[in-house]
């Protein structure tokens, strides 16, 4: 019978169940695993795409705890985009338990990855007493390095450019829209990134010390010029104890830090005790692996560097 279907009849049988299927007219259905990436996918995919986002608006990816349905998007879904670089703990098991045919791409591909300053402390432990065992839980090592690439805008050009390949491979016909689509969104990266170095270096050198709760911020640290300094390490997983919390009242003695900033992601308290021993005010809210929800200032990847650059700038300069 389908042999006999003329290309009209069959085209307009498939327009149908694509209706009956689906609410949108997406080509591709995409799971993203935390908002940052959803942002740039949608960006890269305009209309064609439709996004399911697991970590959504301030979440925390350290310790996501995936839901039941998470499994059922997995299975559905034709591209599933992750960081890579061991940042979503929960999503490997994840993908495994769901026997989803997808793509799998870890869009940290290709960028210059900076290793983990918890990672080289561990060697350093290693050499000095070999074949001792720390004791540390499996889900508690954290990986090599440093994950949050995407705090350095020249690493999501990375992405995109992953992002688009992944699009193109999965649906050939709609690779010179979403071609084009990533052209488009890497201009204003472009635009943004001389923004933001222009907003850094007008901040004196020797007010670029600040402090946040987990070290979220290596890659913007590396790339635009400030020091980034936090009672956490690169996870939130493990929480800071007293003595790290009193190492880093030292360090801002020693180092003259200019400001404190709470995170989207994180409970503030930690931040706060600290503002109190050190007697910095908290200079506002930085976001740094999750963007904020669409009422926020940070809702967008473009919206969320621009706030983090205005909040730092305002409270060490003043606005
Ligand atoms: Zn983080």
């Amino acid at each position: 019978m389908f042999r006999t279907f003329r290309l009209a009849t069959y085209t307009s049988l498939l327009a149908l169940v694509g209706i009956a299927s689906s609410a949108s007219a997406a080509e591709l259905k995409v799971v993203a695993s935390f908002s940052i990436i959803a942002d740039l996918a949608k960006n890269v995919g305009g209309e064609r795409v439709d996004i399911s986002t697991f970590v959504g608006p301030d979440g925390d990816a350290h310790v996501y705890q995936p839901r039941p349905a998470d499994a059922a998007s997995l299975e559905g879904a034709d591209v599933i985009l992750v960081n890579g670089l061991q940042f979503e703990g929960f999503m490997s098991r994840l993908i495994e338990t769901s026997g989803t045919k997808a793509a799998v791409v870890e869009v940290s591909k290709g960028i210059d990855p900076l290793k983990s300053a918890e990672e080289e402390h561990h060697e350093g432990e290693e050499k000095a007493e070999a074949g001792h065992d720390h004791g540390h839980e499996g889900h508690h090592h954290h990986g090599e390095f440093d994950p949050h690439a995407w705090q350095s805008i020249h690493n999501s050009e990375t992405y995109v450019k992953n992002i688009a390949d992944a699009f193109c491979g999965a649906d050939k016909a709609g690779c010179a829209t979403y071609t084009a689509n990533s052209e488009t969104y890497l201009a204003k990266l472009g635009a943004l990134e001389t923004e933001v170095k222009a907003a850094i270096g007008s901040i004196p050198a020797d007010k670029r010390t600040i402090i946040t709760s987990h070290d979220a911020f290596g890659y913007f640290e590396r790339d635009y010029g400030l020091k980034f300094i936090a009672p956490e390490g690169i996870s939130t997983e493990a929480e800071a104890s007293a003595a790290d919390v009193a190492k880093l009242v030292d360090q801002v003695r020693e180092d003259k830090a200019s400001a404190i900033f709470v995170e989207n992601i994180s409970n503030p308290r930690l931040v706060e005790q600290i503002a109190t021993e050190t007697g910095l005010k908290v200079g506002g809210t930085l976001y740094s692996d999750a963007l904020s929800g669409i009422d926020g200032p940070a809702s967008t990847y473009i919206d969320m560097f621009r706030s983090n650059v205005n909040t730092i700038k305002s409270a060490i300069v003043g606005g």
